[in-house]
C-alpha cells in the first residue's frame, strides 16, 4: 500500500535516569499524495513523530509502513527540511541542491538540468552560483526545498521548515509551497507550532496535545486550492483556526490572560 501507515506507535526515550513517553498510541493513515499538517505545543512529540516516519529512531511498540515497506532503518526515498537550511558554506546553491545526488552516490552530471528545474521552481535560478553567505534566510531555506526534492521522493518530511523566517518572508514561502505541492503532488508531513500556516496549507491537521503526545483530533480542511491569499478572508479558515485554539484552551495550552498562570495585563 503506498502512502504511510502509522499503526499503535508508541515512543519511549530512555535516558540515564528516567524515560520519556513522547509519542502514546498513534494510529495514522496518510493517502499518497495527501498534505498533512501536525500542530501542538513544544515538546508534544511533532518532530519525534517525523523522526519515527524517516526511521532516523526506532518505534518503541507498533509499525509505521512507508510506501509499502516497513521502516526498519533510516528511509532512503525521502526528503527533509528541517527549520535550518544546513547549507555547506564552501558550495554554491547550485552545488548545495546537487549535494543531495553526491551523498546518495547518484551521478551528479545527470542531476544537473534537474536541479536548475527545482532552482527556478523555488525562484532560485539567479542564485545558482550564489554561496549560502550571499543569500537571505528564506532563500537558503528554498534552496534547502529544493535540494530535498532532488532525488524525486514521494515523501517530503518538513520540521518547522519557516519557523526561523519573519513573518511577510514565512507567508511567501507558505504561498510558494502550495503552488510546488501543486505541482508535484508529494505526500508531506509538515510541522508547525503555527495554527494558521496548519490550515492553510493542509488538507488535513493532525493536533496534538501536550506530552505525552497524542492526537487529540484530526481536522480535514475543506478549503478550494489554490489558497493563497484569498483563503486567509475565508470565514472557515476562522472557524478551522478557531476550532484548533479551543482544543488548545481545553488542554491548558493556552490561556486566558487573567487566568492563573497567563500573561499579566500590563498595569496602567
Ligand atoms: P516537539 O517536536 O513537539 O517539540 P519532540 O519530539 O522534540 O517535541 O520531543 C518530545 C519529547 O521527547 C520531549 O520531552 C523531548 O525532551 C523528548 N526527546 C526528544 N528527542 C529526544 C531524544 N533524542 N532523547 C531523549 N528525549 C528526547
Amino acid at each position: 500500500m503506498n502512502g504511510i501507515q502509522i499503526k499503535g506507535v508508541t515512543k519511549r526515550y530512555r535516558l540515564a535516569r528516567q524515560e520519556i513517553l513522547a509519542l502514546q498510541q498513534i494510529d495514522v493513515n496518510i493517502s499518497p499524495g495527501e498534505f498533512i499538517a501536525v500542530v501542538g505545543p513544544s515538546g508534544c512529540g511533532k518532530s519525534t513523530l517525523m523522526r519515527l516516519v524517516a526511521g532516523l529512531h526506532p518505534v518503541t511498540t507498533g509499525s509505521i509502513t512507508v510506501e509499502g515497506r516497513p521502516v526498519s532503518g533510516p528511509v532512503t526515498d525521502v526528503g527533509i527540511v528541517f527549520q535550518s537550511p544546513v547549507l555547506l558554506d564552501w558550495l554554491n546553491t547550485l552545488d548545495n541542491v546537487l549535494f543531495q545526488a553526491d551523498i546518495r552516490g547518484l551521478p551528479v552530471a545527470e542531476y544537473r538540468a534537474r536541479a536548475m528545474e527545482l532552482l527556478r521552481q523555488v525562484s532560485l535560478q539567479d542564485f545558482a552560483n550564489s554561496y549560502p553567505y550571499e543569500l537571505s534566510g528564506g532563500m537558503r531555506q528554498r534552496a534547502a526545498i529544493a535540494r530535498a526534492l532532488l532525488h524525486d521522493p514521494p515523501l517530503l518530511l518538513m520540521d518547522e521548515p519557516f519557523g526561523a523566517l519573519d513573518a511577510l518572508t514565512r507567508e511567501q514561502m507558505r504561498l510558494d509551497l502550495e503552488q510546488l505541492w501543486v505541482t508535484t503532488r508529494k505526500t508531506v508531513i509538515f510541522i508547525t507550532h503555527s495554527v494558521d500556516e496548519a490550515v492553510l496549507l493542509a488538507d488535513r491537521v493532525l493536533v496534538m496535545g501536550p506530552r505525552p503526545g497524542r492526537i487529540v483530533r484530526e481536522l480535514r480542511v475543506n478549503l478550494p486550492r489554490v489558497r493563497g491569499l484569498e483563503a486567509r478572508r475565508d470565514r472557515r479558515f476562522f472557524d478551522y483556526c478557531g476550532e484548533i485554539n479551543e482544543i488548545f484552551f481545553s488542554q491548558g495550552v493556552l490561556r486566558q490572560a487573567d487566568e492563573p498562570g497567563g500573561a499579566q495585563a500590563p498595569k496602567p
